[in-house]
């Protein structure tokens, strides 16, 4: 099986076998797990995965580890083929969904720090205008 990109606005609910979804607005991918079992596999773009097309054919990176399936199935799609990696061990799959969660602490630090600095260029803004009308 190859996978072909497909870029959407959502994910559709039902997924189709050998496409990678992407949606740039949303900031997610999802596809059907090579392995064929079925499960829906999210990605979480760019913040844990980056999908491109290669002609058509879906590049996913890095390497797809489902670790919150039976299957455990851990793999690299480039260009549409996928390649089959050793299978995580649990304490690998811990450590991986550990490793996701703190970048996604990070980047909500980081957006916090963007939203505080707004906050003080508003103020400042407005204390230069209030000084300027003497009010
Ligand atoms: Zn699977």
């Amino acid at each position: 099986m190859r996978y072909i990109y497909q870029a959407v606005e959502r994910i559709p609910k039902p997924l189709s076998k050998g496409v990678v979804y992407h949606s740039e607005e949303f900031e997610v991918g999802a596809l059907l797990c090579a392995c064929g079992c079925g499960h829906r596999v999210s990605l979480l773009v760019p913040d844990s995965h980056q999908i491109t097309s290669e002609g058509g054919m879906a590049t996913v990176r890095p390497s797809i580890a489902v670790c919150d399936a039976p299957c455990k199935s851990h793999y690299h799609i480039r260009a549409g083929r996928v390649e089959w990696l050793p299978a995580f061990s649990d304490a690998m799959a811990v450590s991986v969904m550990r490793g996701q969660i703190a970048r996604h602490a990070v980047c909500d630090a980081k957006r916090q720090s963007w939203g505080s600095r707004v906050r003080v260029a508003v103020a400042r803004a407005y204390n230069k205008l209030r000084s300027m009308l003497r009010i």
